[in-house]
């Protein structure tokens, strides 16, 4: 028999701002929910923030906690999935996105390869990474992290 694996939890930061943003951030949440292998346990709110490094609309952004027994490349390239099923282009970085979907933590793990960097390198400076992450899982943001994104605007939806 298979070696069952034992499930992590690993967090997703969901951003859109093309569209129906709003749409497109509560078809992720759902989706996310029927990926193998793979419970939402908590979806932090929806919140709106201004483009950071980046121009176009408003973003729509939320935090889900999943718990999954898909390795972390696994769940990359199904993240990218349902990114691609959403319509997302590339045309250059930092383009407006029908859906943006960034692996932020898996469990305890640190992983730095060519494709995937674990804990996600930009998340510590963002609000509207931090802020919905703060709302389903505190212990996991630091308050210096939190204190240091306070001035960045982002609202409740
Ligand atoms: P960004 O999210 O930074 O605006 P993209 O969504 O286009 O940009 O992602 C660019 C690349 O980032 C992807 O091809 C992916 O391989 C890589 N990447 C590295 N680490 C992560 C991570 N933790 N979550 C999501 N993508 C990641
Ligand atoms: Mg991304």
């Amino acid at each position: 028999m298979p070696e069952a694996r034992a499930p992590v939890t690993a967090y997703v930061a969901l951003g859109a701002n093309l569209g129906d943003a709003e749409a497109a951030a509560r078809q992720a949440l759902a989706d996310l929910a029927r990926l193998p292998g793979t419970r939402v346990t908590a979806t932090s709110r929806l919140y709106r923030s201004a483009p950071v490094e980046a121009a176009g609309p408003d973003f729509i952004n939320a935090v889900a906690e999943l718990s999954t027994v898909l390795t972390a490349p696994d769940l990359l390239r199904a993240l990218q999935g349902l990114e691609r099923a959403a319509g997302r282009q590339r045309p250059y970085r930092h383009a407006p996105r029908t859906l943006d979907l960034d692996l932020l933590l898996y469990g305890a793990a640190r992983i730095d390869s060519p494709r995937l960097t674990v804990p996600h390198p930009r998340m510590w400076g963002r609000a509207f990474v931090l802020r919905p992450l703060a709302e389903i899982a505190p212990a996991r943001v630091p308050a210096e992290a939190q204190a240091g994104v306070a001035g960045q605007a982002i609202e409740l939806l």
